[in-house]
């Protein structure tokens, strides 16, 4: 039953049919997306990557083996059609295809290959389990929502290429197997079975040999480059992952702004079809955190963070008095949400479950109605005061007033959550609308808690602000870097910054996060040691390529814009990656794995 194909091209794909076709005699092959008896006439949906074709057997008009092998057809059998390409009967146009105003009339017949029935229907908004469609990838691939996906990424690539080319920017690959790299993430590992007993590491992204490529004179280097991260469960993060990787000489972040915003730009006029206003707002990452409570703000949501602290520690409430006392450390933050003084009770218990949970002691509320404060803390405020108050925050009435107090970090923080999480619930943000806002001037060093020292906020190769380089080790909480994340829409798309160029500072910073010589010189001597022979100022920034498709194409994960994606465990489910080696191989690796 099964045909070979003998040769036989295909004269259109199943996406291409249009009226002008009618009358001509055409060959198409495909999958057998559908396929209805209509009493006696037979109707097959002929599906490839290019679109959906109406081919329609009559049994009055064609042999009878031919019909009977029609018959046969199965979902997703691979088959061959020929006939004769008509306009469908007035009325039976379908708009939703671009092919829909016409059908084939089939003549011919050839099956190519038959299938089994899939064990998940292959129409949109599948409602398998994920993991069933992982198992079969290559099914789930078929479905419109996850090609489109892939075409879309296959573009968007394509534009970044081009734009950076013709900026002057060299597509200059890194190697796979590399020194373990100093990035925070634990490295996969390789072993080398040449020198049992060592390692290669697989790149958690090509951020030292970018850099070495600008000490060699490449100016203007990219890579669409995988990273390799073998991080922790955490949703929505792939083991590996693709980042659009840029690194330029003689440059200040300005100009490392304006590359990306470029590029986007491209993107979205290429791709998207729309234009896109830059450049993009820039704010501090103190800003951020002050009126978003996050470094990856969603400029989509109404409202912001208000510092209440002076105003409501003139209450009577005892917890805003106290976080007056000893500010700025402590303060009391506001979050004035339009039109949520509808809230229920039951709903404020859940905004301060949220707020717990984050660490908070409690969360203070009022609703406002009629220029005065209703309910939670507003027997504290006497009317002068809630004047102050809703001036300050701008509440109007029919708004809800939610109040944090505390630490200055743990409340934007809180609050921070609490914005992305009502924003995202009771205001109809509009996925389509995309908001980017650079976020720079990050601390250099954060302070790590458990292990009571200076530890660098990205990674040690971050440039210090100018004004700064004075305090990198007499004072290394105050030290801001040139160090800058973009955001859009509540994601973190990209992150880079300038780095140090030069041995002096280079040493200092690593003082201050207590890296002995000998630990660097280990780690990345070589880095160090190409420093020394000429290394221009540079920086740079890696866009995360998946995190752009999703955001750009709609999907929920960046699994939705990966091909072959892992699960959240790091396995696939397809291929079952990972898998024991063979004992023969260990030995030669000279390996053992203990119980
Ligand atoms: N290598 C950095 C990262 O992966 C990006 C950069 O600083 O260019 O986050």
């Amino acid at each position: 039953m099964i045909e070979p194909l003998r040769g036989r091209k295909r004269t259109h794909t199943c996406g291409d049919l249009r009226a002008e076709h009618a009358g001509e005699r055409v060959r198409l092959m495909g999958w057998a997306h559908r396929v209805r008896d209509h009493g006696g006439v037979l109707f097959l949906d002929l599906r490839d990557r290019y679109g959906i074709t109406q081919v329609v057997f009559r049994p009055e008009k064609i042999s009878p083996p031919v019909l009977e092998k029609a018959r046969a057809i199965g979902s997703e059998y691979v088959v061959l059609i020929e006939g004769a390409a008509k306009p469908r009967p007035p009325g039976s146009e379908n708009a939703e295809l671009r092919t829909g105003a016409m059908e084939v009339e089939a003549d011919q017949l050839a099956i190519l290959n038959q299938s089994k029935t899939p064990p998940f229907p292959l129409d949109d908004g599948a409602t398998a389990s994920e993991d069933l469609r992982l198992r079969y990838r290559y099914l789930d691939l078929r479905r419109d929502v996850l090609k489109q996906n892939l075409i879309f990424r296959h573009r968007m690539t394509r534009s970044v290429r081009e734009y950076l080319s013709d900026q002057g920017f060299l597509e200059i690959e890194t190697p796979l197997l590399v020194k373990p790299t100093p990035e925070g993430a634990r490295d996969y590992v390789v072993p080398a079975r040449l020198h049992p007993g060592k390692f290669y590491a697989l790149p958690q992204s090509p951020q030292l040999y970018k850099q070495i490529l600008m000490v060699s004179g490449f100016d203007r280097y990219f890579q669409i480059a995988r990273c390799l991260r073998d991080e922790d469960l955490r949703a929505d993060r792939q083991p590996e992952f693709t980042q659009i990787d840029l690194e330029m000489s003689f440059v200040t972040e300005d100009d490392v702004f304006d590359v990306v915003e470029g590029t986007l730009q491209s993107i979205f006029r290429r791709d998207l079809d729309r234009d896109l206003e830059t450049p993009f707002p820039r704010i501090s990452y103190e800003e951020s955190m002050a009126r978003f409570g996050s470094d990856k703000p969603d400029l989509r949501i109404p409202f912001e963070i208000r510092d209440v602290t002076e105003i409501a520690g003139a209450s009577a409430f005892e917890v805003f008095r106290a976080a007056k006392k000893d500010a700025p450390k402590t303060g009391t933050l506001a979050l004035p949400v339009p039109g949520l003084g509808t809230a229920s009770r039951r709903e404020i218990d859940n905004f301060e479950a949220t707020a717990k949970q984050a660490g908070a002691g409690g969360l203070a509320w009022a609703r406002v109605k009629g220029g005065a404060l209703d309910g939670g803390v507003a027997k504290h405020f006497p009317g002068d005061l809630t004047a102050k108050l809703l001036e300050a925050t701008g509440a109007r009435d029919g708004d809800l007033l939610l109040l944090c107090s505390g630490p200055r970090p743990l409340a934007q923080r809180v609050l921070g959550l609490l914005r992305t999480q009502i924003g995202n619930a009771a205001f109809k943000l509009d996925s389509r609308e995309f908001r980017f806002a650079w976020v720079h001037r990050f601390p250099l060093f954060e302070w790590l808690e458990a292990h009571a020292a200076w530890g660098p906020a990205h990674h040690i190769f971050t440039m210090p602000l100018e004004e700064d380089l004075p305090y990198i080790e007499t004072d290394p909480g105050r030290v801001k870097a040139q160090l800058y994340d973009l955001a859009a829409n509540g994601n973190e798309l990209a992150s880079g910054s300038i780095r140090i160029h030069r041995k002096d500072i280079q040493e200092s910073v690593m003082r201050t996060i207590g890296m002995k010589a000998e630990e660097a010189q280990e780690k990345f001597g070589f880095l160090l040691e190409a420093f020394e022979y000429g290394a221009p100022p540079h920086g740079g920034i890696a866009l995360g390529l998946d995190r752009l498709v999703v955001l750009f194409n709609g999907g929920e994960s960046i699994r939705d814009a990966i091909a072959f994606p892992k699960t959240a465990s790091a396995t696939s489910l397809m291929d079952g990656a990972p898998a024991p080696i063979d004992p023969k191989d260990l030995k030669e690796l000279k390996l053992r794995i203990q119980d």
